[in-house]
């Protein structure tokens, strides 16, 4: 029986965030049928987030052609995959460090629930069916508001003995010393590299305080003006350094590149690559960077993909 289910191909996919949740229908090709989304009740506790992602499946269910085989998260937090429980959480999600998904969803919607950690989920979706389709060996790194990733060995993912592994935003950074970062520490890449740091960045270097935000940075670097020019590129510079330092101890075939970052433009792209090219040992240099493919929907292919064996 479970097999003849899981054979119909349908999974209910979850992407907790901070401010929204984001579901849908995702069959076995990918591909997605259904959408729907509520907004994250972020303040008022796990019951009412775990309330909140049970009405958003609900949603959704009468968009399934049959019983779908589960239901697949990618959220917020520290998120242990053998159990689908959450670690350890920041102050985004109140209450929410201690919630057992697999149990309290399991009871509301009676579907076997699966989950892991939102840019995990994400680097699922593009490894199975995004950039990394085929590499057994790809590392994503997501560079937006903060810089996260996630690395996949032989098609899974690793996630580390905390669960913890993928915060590529926290190793040092020379483009970053004395920066403060999000986590409390100084120097971190994140500090210098991820989006709203670049137009802090602008900001110190003496730029326009009538730019808003990294956007607008971006365009005017675009345009030809200086300090923009180098705030951007010294973000990507930072971020490829990393990636070249993660690729000197992780080897992977490919890495893909997610967030809004990623769609920043040529002087972005151009400082990546002389960032990596210059960290890179001479053996993983040629390492293909490349842009992701599925946006924000990796995550709930990604999700999904919890329920179906490795392509
Ligand atoms: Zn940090």
């Amino acid at each position: 029986m479970q097999e003849q289910l899981a054979g119909a191909g349908e999974v209910l996919a979850l992407d907790l965030g901070g401010t929204k949740i984001a579901g849908a229908v995702v069959r076995r090709d990918g591909t997605i049928t259904a959408r729907s989304q509520a907004p994250t009740p972020a303040r008022e506790g796990s019951a009412a987030i775990i309330a909140a992602m049970a009405g958003v499946v609900q949603q959704l269910r009468g968009a399934c052609s049959a019983q779908p085989a589960g239901l697949g998260i990618g959220a917020a937090g520290v998120i242990d995959p053998e159990t689908a429980k959450v670690v350890s959480a920041t102050d985004t999600l109140a209450g929410w460090a201690g919630t057992d998904m697999a149990a309290e969803l399991g009871r509301l919607t009676g579907l076997a629930v699966r989950a892991v950690n939102d840019v995990h989920a994400h680097g699922l979706g593009e490894a199975r069916f995004g950039a990394g389709r085929g590499t057994g060996q790809m590392m994503l790194l997501a560079i937006g508001t903060g810089i996260g990733g996630a690395y996949l060995h032989g098609g899974q993912l690793v996630t580390g003995f905390h669960h913890v592994a993928g915060h590529m935003g926290h190793i040092d950074s020379a483009y970053a010393t004395g920066l403060e970062c999000s986590c409390g520490r100084t120097g971190h890449v994140e500090a210098i590299a991820a989006g709203p740091a670049i137009h802090r960045h602008y900001q110190r270097l003496a730029g326009n305080p009538k730019v808003r935000d990294t956007q607008a940075v971006t365009a005017l670097a675009e345009a030809g003006d200086a300090l923009a020019y180098r705030a951007v590129h010294t973000g990507g510079l930072a971020a490829g350094a990393a990636a070249g330092s993660l690729a000197n101890v992780l080897d992977p075939q490919k890495i893909v590149i997610a967030g809004g970052m990623a769609g920043a433009g040529k002087i972005w792209w151009e400082g990546l690559r002389e960032g990596f090219a210059a960290s890179a040992i001479d053996l993983v240099r040629g390492t293909a960077l490349e842009p992701a493919r599925l946006g924000t929907d990796a995550a709930l292919i990604g999700a999904a993909s919890l329920f179906w064996p490795q392509d």
